[in-house]
This record gives C-alpha cells, structure tokens and sequence, in this order.
C-alpha cells in the first residue's frame, strides 16, 4: 500500500481516529467545498490556501477547519489510498442525509467528477443502493457561473428526489447504469 501521510507540510486535517492522515491532500481548502461561514464559494479557493498548505494554521477556524473530515479520510476500509481526493480530483463525503436517504456525496475537485472516478464510486455504492450525489462547476472563461447537481440512486430515491429537482438536475437511477 503506498504510504500517503509522508509529505512534510501543514495541512487542514492532523489525522483521522481510524489512523489515515491528509498527507499531501489539500482538496477541500481548493474550491471543491464551500462553506458561508468562512466565504469559501464552490470554484474558488480559499484565500488562506498557500503552496505549503494552510496559511494560517495554527489560528484555522473551528469550523470546517478543525473539524471537516472527508469520507476517504475516516472510511479507511471502504476507500483505497489511490482515492484521497488530489489523486482521485473528488471528495467523497458522508456527512448527512437527503430526502432520508443515506447518500454519498462527491465534490469534484476542479469543475466535474472524472468518469472513472464516478463509475469507481458507483460501482461502491450500487450493491449497498445508496444514492451518490454529484456536482459539476460551470465557467465561462473566468467567470463562475454556478453548479448543477446530479444523482445516481435506487429508483424509489429517484422518485423521492424528483419532489423538488431544479432545471440542471438530472437524476437517473442506479439499477439503469
Ligand atoms: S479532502 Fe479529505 S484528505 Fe483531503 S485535505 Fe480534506 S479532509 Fe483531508
Ligand atoms: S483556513 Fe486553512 S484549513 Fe481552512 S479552508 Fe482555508 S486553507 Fe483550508
């Protein structure tokens, strides 16, 4: 297995109780999460973010900072070192439910979700059923314009979701795949 908790610079994240570090990742700090409280927008790096990692890390906020833990992360037995997120250009989380569903969440770490990498996913999440929620980052030139969000899931999650879709949502069952 490859060791990916050796580079020595600072990150957001110490290590996770199931002994998985960060290592070299720096993903969600880049754009590919956002968050109000800290004027993180989706596409858009945070202003702390340096070439050795946070910039202000030993005053970094509680929250996310201190406390945000992708699925990679704390899921050692579930995602291969090969998926932390720099590498696989997605971060995986499992942080809440939608529509009362378990789901899995994937932020792309540049604009949309690599296909491997979807279907690598998928191919986790089918035989459990559990929806996987997607996002795609829309530019034009340098300008942001927005994300779509996008699911795979059993066919009674897509019949829950469709309560409320937005026009550049598409949800398509995991039994269709
Ligand atoms: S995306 Fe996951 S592995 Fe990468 S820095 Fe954030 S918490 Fe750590
Ligand atoms: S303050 Fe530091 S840890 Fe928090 S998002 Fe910015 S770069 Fe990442």
């Amino acid at each position: 297995m490859a060791d990916v908790g050796e580079t020595p610079t600072t990150f957001p994240i110490l290590g996770s109780d199931a002994g998985r570090s960060c290592g070299g990742c720096t993903a969600c700090c880049e754009g590919g999460l956002w968050d109000k409280s800290m004027k993180l927008s989706a596409g858009h790096a945070c202003q702390h973010i340096s070439a050795n990692g946070c910039g202000i890390y030993e005053s970094r906020p509680e929250k996310p900072c201190r406390t945000f833990r992708c699925a990679w992360l704390t899921e050692v037995d579930q995602f291969p070192d090969e998926m932390r997120p720099d590498l696989s250009g997605v971060i995986p989380v499992h942080d809440r439910d939608w529509y009362h569903w378990k789901v899995l969440r994937l932020y792309p770490r540049v604009a949309s979700v690599p296909p491997e990498v979807l279907a690598w996913f998928v191919a986790y999440a089918k035989p459990k059923q559990e929806p996987v929620i997607f996002y795609e980052h829309h530019w034009e030139g340098d300008e942001y314009k927005g994300m779509s969000e996008k699911a795979l899931g059993p066919p009674r999650f897509a019949e829950d979701v469709k309560l409320k879709p937005t026009e550049s949502d598409v949800f398509r069952s995991l039994n269709n795949d």
